[in-house]
């Protein structure tokens, strides 16, 4: 895929395969400043990944391809030694015990069930933002 270059550094990846929750991702996220792209699978979100370095990634965990755990995974083994580490945020309608946990032992650094709630999705992307942005972080980097 060729993005536009623009989008690099500065962007919210979205991996999402059900057509109405990417409406619905598309709506809520047109509500705030940043600029998104959404991929439908989890294959598909490891190669966007690699060209935009997105601000963070929503990642769903139910996908065709490659799921969600797979491509956090391959992710996190990619980042590994290189000091970067993108914020994801799993997105899962399965609300089932041990989902969460399962999620964060493949990498992910948050956890939100479906349906999605914009409010929610909303704060946790202002959220994410604010701690990326804060001095300790920019510090870091
Ligand atoms: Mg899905």
């Amino acid at each position: 895929m060729n993005y536009d270059p623009e989008l690099v550094g500065r962007c919210i990846l979205s991996a999402e395969d059900n057509e109405v929750n990417q409406i619905v991702l598309e709506h809520t996220l047109g509500e705030q400043d940043l600029p998104f792209v959404i991929v439908s699978d989890g294959a598909a979100a490891v190669a966007a990944w690699r060209e935009l370095k997105p601000l963070m990634i929503l990642m769903d965990i139910s996908m065709p391809v490659q799921n969600g755990l797979d491509a956090t995974r391959e992710i996190r083994a990619e980042e590994l030694g290189t000091g970067r580490h993108v914020p994801i945020v799993a997105l899962t309608a399965h609300a089932l015990k041990g989902d969460e946990e399962k999620c964060m032992q493949a990498g992910a650094d948050y956890y939100l069930t479906k349906p999605i709630n914009p409010d929610v999705l909303l704060s946790k992307v202002s959220e994410i933002i604010e701690q990326t942005n804060s001095p300790r972080i920019a510090a870091i980097v």
